[in-house]
């Protein structure tokens, strides 16, 4: 089995100047090429600190994918820390330093003054190619393992890694394939996923392993399957998906990567059905995140944000006996906004969301984070409510995830016949 630990270096990734795409980027191609990244350690430009992480991360694998530090400037210390973990000099490469009069040269340029520190290499460590760049990588064995050292910008770093290090990694490792799979759901908190799921013994399959993650408002159930040969992976990620997703029944909506509102505009459009929103407290937040989606126009006919009761009124004709009677904040308000939004629009479906975001404003009766959502159509109008907890933003991310989930509950409700 590939492990590969991945060492990330240089002050301006631990000061918060420069995301660490690289880290990610390693580990998504170890990933695809069935191999594993057991830790990713990131560390400024301190000797000690790249010593210790190369020390830790050569415990865990035997191979150790450094990138960074290996420019011509002081600040660029991975030579030397390379070449003391392997108890060998530093030693100038002649064919390092022609690689790079050549880069130089073929720039029409003069080799900068202190350019060629980077020729300058661990003893026996072999070169690797660097067709975009200056700076020599290389592979260095160390005792407990191999070290591969990579430039830290990103488009070297990538090309080196293609096609040197994955050849390398590929020839050194036994093949064992690990395939993945994501299983979304919406509607249940996480811990009642993994609770879920935790308390069926059913729903395990020998050889995948189950991981959740949280991603705007939907619950991501991720399914690892690792075999010796790829059908064996295949069957036993098959098998673990359908057992998951019987489990969670209709909290699931997609497997892959579907997001929540792609499902949500492909299952209307393959009914041929339209959409109108109207929205108080979301602000537009729900039509923006269903815009996201190409082809959305085929569905969502219109939205209106009619955020006070005088625009409700004008908007939609809500009767002012409505809010009187039951307040603006009310399953009659959110049903008769979604009925309104759908007759002006003519549309198949309406959806509205009317409800309470904070601070202020809260009551007993009525207490900040209380949201009620409606979807109407020719079958009749869906009710729902929920009180979310947490600020302004937490209730309103809250309500639009509600508001989705709704429209595919009353989707797959109706789903014989038309509305
Ligand atoms: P150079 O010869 O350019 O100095 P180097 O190997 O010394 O190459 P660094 O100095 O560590 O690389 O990084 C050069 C630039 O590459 C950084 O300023 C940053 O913009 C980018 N970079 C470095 N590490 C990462 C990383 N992990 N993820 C994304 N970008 C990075």
């Amino acid at each position: 089995m590939l492990r590969v630990s991945l060492v990330t270096t240089g002050s301006e990734l631990i000061t918060g100047r420069c995301v660490d795409t690289n880290a990610c980027w390693i580990a998504g191609r170890i990933a695809t090429m069935g191999g594993e990244v057991v830790s990713i350690r990131t560390v400024g430009d301190d000797p000690p600190a790249i010593l210790r992480a190369m020390r830790q991360a050569l415990r865990e694998a035997r191979n150790v994918v450094v990138s960074g530090g290996l420019g011509p400037t002081r600040d660029d210390l991975t030579r030397e820390c390379v070449a003391r973990l392997a108890g060998v000099p530093l030693v100038s490469s002649p064919r390092a330093r022609r690689r790079l009069f050549r880069h130089y040269a073929s720039r029409g340029l003069k080799m900068p003054p202190g350019a060629e520190v980077q020729a300058t290499v661990p003893r026996a460590a072999r070169l690797l190619p660097n067709r975009v760049g200056s700076a020599v990588g290389f592979c260095c064995r160390t005792a407990r393992g191999s070290i591969w050292a990579l430039p830290g910008v990103p488009a070297e770093l990538k090309t080196m890694f293609t096609a040197s290090v994955e050849p390398g990694l590929r020839r050194g490792a036994r093949a064992r394939v690990i395939l993945y799979e994501v299983v979304r759901t919406v509607g249940l908190p996480e811990s009642r996923v993994e609770a879920e799921l935790a308390r069926a013994p059913a729903v395990v399959v020998p050889g995948v392993t189950l991981g959740f993650l949280i991603d705007r408002g939907t619950i991501l159930v991720t399914l690892r399957s690792e075999a010796k040969a790829r059908a064996q992976a295949r069957t036993a990620l098959v098998q673990a998906v359908r057992r998951v997703r019987r489990r969670l029944g209709r909290a699931v909506f997609a497997t892959g990567g579907t997001t929540l509102e792609e499902s949500i505009v492909g299952r209307l459009r393959r009914r041929g059905w339209t959409l109108a929103i109207a929205e108080s407290c979301t602000g537009g937040a729900i039509s923006a995140r269903l815009v996201r989606v190409p082809g959305c126009s085929r569905v969502l006919l219109e939205s209106i944000v009619c955020y006070s009761n005088a625009s409700k009124r004008r908007r939609l004709g809500l009767r002012p006996s409505l809010f009187r009677r039951y307040g603006a904040v009310s399953r009659e308000c959110a049903g008769a906004m979604a009925e309104a939004a759908r007759r002006g629009a003519r549309s198949s479906l309406g959806l509205a969301v009317t409800g309470l975001a904070g601070p202020g404003g809260g009551t007993r009766t009525r207490p900040v984070g209380r949201v009620h959502f409606a979807v109407a159509g020719s079958r009749g109008v869906m009710v729902g409510e929920h009180l979310f907890a947490g600020d302004r933003e937490a209730v309103r991310a809250g309500a639009v995830v509600a508001a989705l989930d709704m429209i595919r509950r009353y989707e797959s409700q109706f789903f014989c016949t038309p509305p």
